[in-house]
């Protein structure tokens, strides 16, 4: 086993053990909101957040884990690293950060994307004060999308209807009808909710609280499911006209995809993390964030995991045999139990992170 498989856990409760352990070991101030939800096994749910550097710094470095909280087996393990790895204190002089873990941690306590309202919180932050982003191949295709009956001959059916789909408009607009976010069905996939969630609330705080100090922000939010076995894509979350695009293509150069610029393995989407923290931070307060996106399995299995994790959770029974064989599914589409991948994955959070920290320095 190589080092960096000891930076991951096997659930939500090790992994939160782990963080903070790792997070005192390395000196951080330590502070955590309990999420009004329980885990599976009745147990409490908490995001933790480590500091370090000056509490008033001018540049702050925020790294985010399950944001999708099945992807969190994937960012604590990175967190874990980070913070074991002596990466605190390489920060330059004047520059902080915040680690935040389980930013979303009943999805990551239950093996699901979304949170406890089943909404997916990379959709949420949006103005919901506003109408909501339309998605209207999604109300066309949502029994297909999520149908009733997920049976073999069922699922045969509802895939059918996609691919026809697919083969009309082409994957991407398949990818998109199905991704890119809906806010009419509570019970459907990638669900933006109607109002701000927990977690939402949460990281908006916590954006208000750095604003009032940083300057200049630079955000890493860790993601899996999207793209090649262990490569890590750095999509650059922001809309192109946003001041926090060029820096991230200064830091980055070409390696950053845009999902706006159709570079990127995922579809456009509306109301992420980055967004969410330029929409309250003041104008004088410079954001600039990437998605950091480990891929796992074929998109199409991906995909998959999620709609067949929906149905379970909105129509079937966990404690049966199907039940565990879903979550074991889903687990496996977003946290490939690997050496290899770890080892793949840990590499190239620390490459992404020098950069960022150097670009956010020199910025
Ligand atoms: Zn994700």
């Amino acid at each position: 086993m190589s080092a960096a498989s000891t930076y991951f856990s096997s659930t939500y409760k090790e992994a939160r053990g782990k963080f903070r352990d790792a997070a005192f070991a390395a000196g951080a101030r330590v502070n955590s909101h309990q999420n009004p939800a329980r885990g599976p096994g009745g147990e409490e749910l908490w995001s933790d957040l480590a500091w370090f550097g000056p509490e008033k710094a001018e540049r702050m470095l925020l790294i985010l884990s399950a944001t999708h909280g099945a992807e969190g087996f994937l960012g604590s393990g990175v967190e874990v690293g980070w913070l074991s790895n002596g990466f605190p204190r390489e920060l330059p002089a004047g520059m902080g950060a915040v680690v935040l873990h389980a930013l979303n941690p009943f999805g990551f306590a239950w093996v699901r994307r979304t949170n406890e309202s089943n909404i997916d919180l990379n959709r949420n932050f949006v103005d919901h004060g506003k109408p909501h982003p339309a998605n209207e191949p999604y109300e066309t295709l949502k029994d297909a999308i999520c149908p009733r009956d997920w049976s073999p001959t069922g699922r045969a059916e509802a895939d059918a209807v996609l691919q026809a789909y697919g083969g009309t408009h082409g994957a991407a607009a398949l990818q998109s009808a199905i991704t890119a976010g809906q806010y009419r069905h509570k019970d459907g996939v990638f669900y933006g909710g109607t109002a701000a969630s927990w977690s939402n609330q949460l990281l908006t705080q916590l954006t208000r609280r750095l604003a009032q100090h940083a300057r200049k922000i630079g955000v890493i939010d860790l993601h899996s499911g999207l793209g090649p076995y262990g490569v890590g894509e750095i999509i650059n979350g922001h809309r192109i006209e946003r001041p926090g695009f060029r820096k991230i293509v200064d830091w980055f150069g070409g390696e950053a995809t845009s999902n706006e610029g159709g570079t990127s393995s995922s579809a456009v989407v509306e109301g992420d993390t980055v967004t969410g923290m330029e929409m309250v931070a003041p104008p004088v307060v410079e954001i600039a964030g990437v998605t950091l996106e480990y891929g796992t399995l074929p998109l199409k299995d991906m995909v998959d995991a999620v709609r067949a994790d929906n149905w379970l959770h909105v129509h079937g029974k966990l404690d049966s045999p199907q039940g565990r064989a879903i979550k074991s599914q889903i687990r496996g589409a977003f946290y490939p139990d690997k050496d290899d991948w770890k080892a793949m994955v840990w590499d190239r959070a620390v490459d992404v992170s020098r950069r960022l920290v150097k670009g956010l320095a020199g910025s």
